[in-house]
């Protein structure tokens, strides 16, 4: 039985930017929305509008029409505008956890102004489908969703409406778009041509359909409103006589798809590139681009939040306002073609200009929170201070490496009880009196200070600081730093190779891993969205390499420092010749703490040559099936190999399932004893390789020089997107790729890795205040005591997501995941008073009452809290 009803949905979807700019594509808005609001408000059988989605667009309108505000609020209060629920058409693949939430929350706090959001997941265009989403869209009461890209029938139905559920129970019902969100885009009047059009698609819907309805959205990219689209709908009424067309909205579809309680119920990500195309390996094009949205992502999350709500506790301001601004700032590089680096050189360059401005306004906001607890301590001391601030919630024992800065030649640092600490100096330069205040030299003073590179090692209270202070001392401290040939901690034994690799003696595992660090070069024939390799290409490998290493070690922690030159191919058809006529530099900074199993690793590579990949290989010797790393709130279990390898040719898929996949802050292999583990800072695309799938391959970058190609290795037949070329995605230049690398007993998921991987993104801050400070604040009312711990958890199984204040009242929410097999207590107990404790969902709204912070949470499950302390 064919379905009869078909659903007509105007809608645009609305990239932002792709190969054109946001500036474009503003001023097509701007003209677009007079005609779709002209066309609501004047034509009563035009029902409804979808504004795809995402609240970006009526911020950019109104950036240009504040007057016009009215006019959509009342549009929406009639139910013919339908607005968010997103904040940007978001990328679920390599966008962390919190941005996701954040999407959605300021999605909806910007719909509060004008009406009712549209509860549907409306994700038409992302390249992939994160399996951790139903549970975030029930975390706002989102219970639909529709989206396009990923889905095959091996993942257990080959139907186009299903419920998708997440690890712990999250159900949403999907309604997918089979053939895209534009097969009704510019529907011709003509009726052959349109019978031409609709007898390919019609069969797709009937085929997936479960009950009597299917949806022909009406819209493209940035298409104006369809005028003529009744006339359409008219001659499709004479096609097709069987069925019934008329305007609609995708609630009404759901309306009737919530009535069939037969549907499937399937779960996990959908990645599969047979129907549709998902891009498995953009992960990692733009590398610099990627890079800085992990670190800023990281800052904001894991620094600036729970920074911002402890100064909050002590009485400060928590500055919503200017937070917001930096969320949204990234949540527009959070578009799929945006961070997917799929688009034109120009385009990139705003997005690189965005990461860049949300960068320093985190950095910046950050120094401030240090600062006004720092000022404002309670002491009579004049002494210079150095506070550290741990942001984990449990104590910590870090080896610090910071400045200081002083015109003391030589001094102490002591706590307030005259405790001194140790601590060894690495390092010292001059710097000009004028870089600190410019009043001191104004007046005449231009005595250089001096900024010391000192080392310690140090316990900080858990969500809290400790506070120093410097004082002159007669004798000068000096270092402990020895040149080596082994660096030895109370975990590792580590050797450099000449090749410049390095070799792995884990003593309490009692196991070496060799060749660490190694390189694999190879050519790049791909495009913007995917990689692509040469045919029947030999890898280019630096195994015969002389590097240049030293290797260091003090009281605190070993170096090793590598550099080399890797001759390689300077195009492709250098590459295809065998002639490596250029070079990528790198070098290799490590740094190991003698107390911890970590390895911290920065790579910077200076890039001469196009068309290529480089990777960097860590052996682990563990054979595996499996590998492990971490999608939004959980792990996620992948095939080292996919299977649909052996088929996808014979299948005709739109693309060659390689097992590149992304990641967000690790990936794993283990077995059942022990494990090799990589947490990123930077990169977030990984393949397990080798024979045997031993080898952990972390991409370091890529570079091609066309935002789409045609007729690739990996991906035959049309461009996607268009030939356009990229020089700027060569990725000349320099670039720096940091990670840690860590091994341990157990499983990955045993060893808690998620959290080894939180903690390794929460460095330990540290506020030197001196008498200078070029930007003057008044002293405040509020004094912050010496030492400070705001709270602490019971345990480490559940990893701590954010801690912030809430959007909507004078408390704090703490927001914690379990990324592990089995049942986990989050517990929060803290020396101040815990009141008005209650469990909020995703959007911060209540869902009860608690007596104290202490949930349970299933495997892969996050969990908010809400509550006041003092
Ligand atoms: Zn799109």
């Amino acid at each position: 039985m064919k379905p009869t009803k078909v659903h007509v949905v105007p809608h645009m979807h609305w990239d932002r930017e792709w190969y054109f700019s946001t500036e474009e594509s503003r001023i097509l808005l701007v003209n677009n929305m007079e005609e779709i609001m002209e066309r609501l408000e004047n034509d009563e059988t035009y029902l409804y509008y979808v504004l795809d989605g995402q609240t970006a667009i009526l911020e950019d309108y109104f950036a240009v029409k504040p007057e016009n505000k009215q006019r959509v609020k009342d549009l929406v209060q009639q139910g013919k505008l339908i607005i968010g629920p997103w904040y940007s058409q978001t990328d679920e693949m390599v966008v962390g956890a919190e941005s996701i939430v954040r999407n959605l929350l300021y999605g909806f706090k910007d719909c509060a102004e004008f009406g009712e959001v549209m509860k549907i997941g409306y994700l038409p265009d992302s390249f992939g489908q994160s399996a951790q989403m139903p549970q975030i869209l029930n975390g706002f009461d989102i219970t639909r969703s529709i989206f396009w890209r990923g889905v095959s029938e091996r993942k257990g139905t080959n139907k186009t409406e299903f419920n998708w559920k997440s690890d712990e129970g999250s159900e949403v019902l999907v309604q997918l778009f089979p053939l895209g969100y534009a097969i009704g885009k510019y529907l011709p009047l003509e009726k052959e041509a349109l019978k031409k059009r609709m007898d390919k698609y019609l069969p797709v819907l009937d085929r997936g359909a479960t009950t009597d309805h299917i949806i022909l959205p009406n819209g493209h990219d940035q298409m104006p409103i369809q005028q003529n689209i009744f006339e359409v709908m008219d001659a499709l009424k004479e096609l097709y006589p069987e069925r019934d067309f008329f305007i609609s909205k995708y609630e009404n579809v759901f309306d009737e798809l919530e009535k069939n309680e037969n549907l499937d119920t399937i779960s996990g990500e959908f990645l599969d590139g047979k129907y549709m195309r998902v891009h498995r390996s953009i992960f990692s094009t733009r590398m610099d681009i990627k890079a800085l949205n992990a670190r800023i992502e990281s800052k904001l999350t894991n620094v600036l939040e729970p920074l911002a709500a402890i100064a909050y506790n002590l009485g400060f301001e928590y500055h919503h306002g200017l937070i917001e601004l930096i969320w949204k700032e990234i949540m527009k590089n959070h578009a799929h073609d945006s961070i997917g680096c799929c688009c034109s050189d120009k385009v990139h360059l705003e997005v690189l200009n965005r990461f860049l401005l949300a960068e320093e306004k985190t950095d910046q906001l950050i120094r401030f929170y240090l600062r006004k607890v720092v000022d404002n301590l309670e002491t009579t001391s004049t002494d210079d201070r150095l506070n550290l601030f741990n942001l984990m919630p449990y104590e910590r024992e870090e080896v610090i490496t910071t400045k200081i800065i002083t015109k003391m030649t030589s001094f102490e640092i002591k706590d307030n009880d005259g405790n001194n600490l140790n601590f060894e100096i690495l390092s010292q330069e001059e710097i000009d009196a004028g870089l600190i205040d410019r009043q001191i030299v104004h007046y005449g003073n231009y005595d250089p200070f001096i900024q010391y590179t000192i080392e310690f090692k140090d316990t900080v209270p858990s969500m809290g600081y400790k506070t120093y202070f410097i004082q002159e001392a007669e004798t000068t401290a000096t270092n402990s730093v020895k040149s080596t040939d082994k660096i030895v901690t109370e975990f590792y034994e580590i050797t450099a190779n000449q090749n410049g690799t390095i070799n792995i003696v884990d003593k309490k595992l009692n196991k070496t891993f060799t060749n660490v660090l190694r390189m694999e070069n190879g050519g790049d024939d791909g495009d913007e969205y995917d990689f692509s390799p040469l045919p029947n290409e030999t890898l280019i490998y630096n195994d015969d390499v002389v590097a240049n290493v030293t290797l260091t070690q003090n009281e605190f922690a070993g170096r090793i420092s590598i550099s080399y030159e890797l001759n390689v191919p300077a195009d492709l058809e250098k590459r295809k010749e065998g002639v490596r006529d250029t070079l990528v530099g790198i070098n290799i900074e490590l740094v190991i703490p003698n107390h911890k199993a970590l390895i911290d690793t920065k790579i910077t590579i200076n890039n001469t040559a196009c068309d290529h990949r480089l990777r960097t290989l860590i052996p682990t010797g563990i054979a595996s099936k499996v590998s492990i790393s971490d999608n939004q709130f959980g792990y996620i279990e992948r095939d080292v190999y996919d299977s649909a390898m052996d088929v996808w040719e014979k299948e005709d898929w739109d693309e060659r399932p390689d097992s590149i996949y992304p990641m967000l802050t690790y990936v794993g292999l283990c077995d059942n004893e022990h494990g090799v583990s990589v947490l990123t800072n930077s990169t977030r695309e990984y393949e397990i390789i080798d024979a045997d799938y031993s080898t952990i391959a972390i991409t370091l970058f890529r570079s091609v020089g066309f935002l789409g190609k045609e007729e690739m290795l990996r991906r035959p037949g049309r461009p996607s997107g268009i030939k356009m070329p990229t020089p700027d995605s060569q990725m000349l230049g320099t670039l720096m790729i940091d990670f840690g690398i860590t091994t341990h007993a157990g499983t990955t998921l045993e060893a808690n890795i998620a959290n080894v991987a939180k903690e390794y993104l929460t460095p330990v801050q540290v506020y030197n205040k001196i008498p200078h400070d070029a930007m003057k604040l008044n002293k405040e009312k509020v004094q912050t005591p010496l030492t400070y711990s705001l709270l602490s958890f019971e345990n480490k199984d559940s990893v701590l997501s954010v801690l912030k204040k809430a959007e909507k009242e004078e408390a704090l929410v703490v927001r914690a995941f379990n990324p592990t097999t089995t049942n986990q207590q989050l517990e929060v107990v803290s020396n101040n008073k815990i009141s008005n404790v209650g469990l909020v969902n995703l959007n911060e709204d209540k869902q009860k009452d608690l007596e104290d912070i202490k949930i349970e949470l299933l495997p892969n499950q996050v969990g908010s809290v809400i509550f006041s302390i003092n």
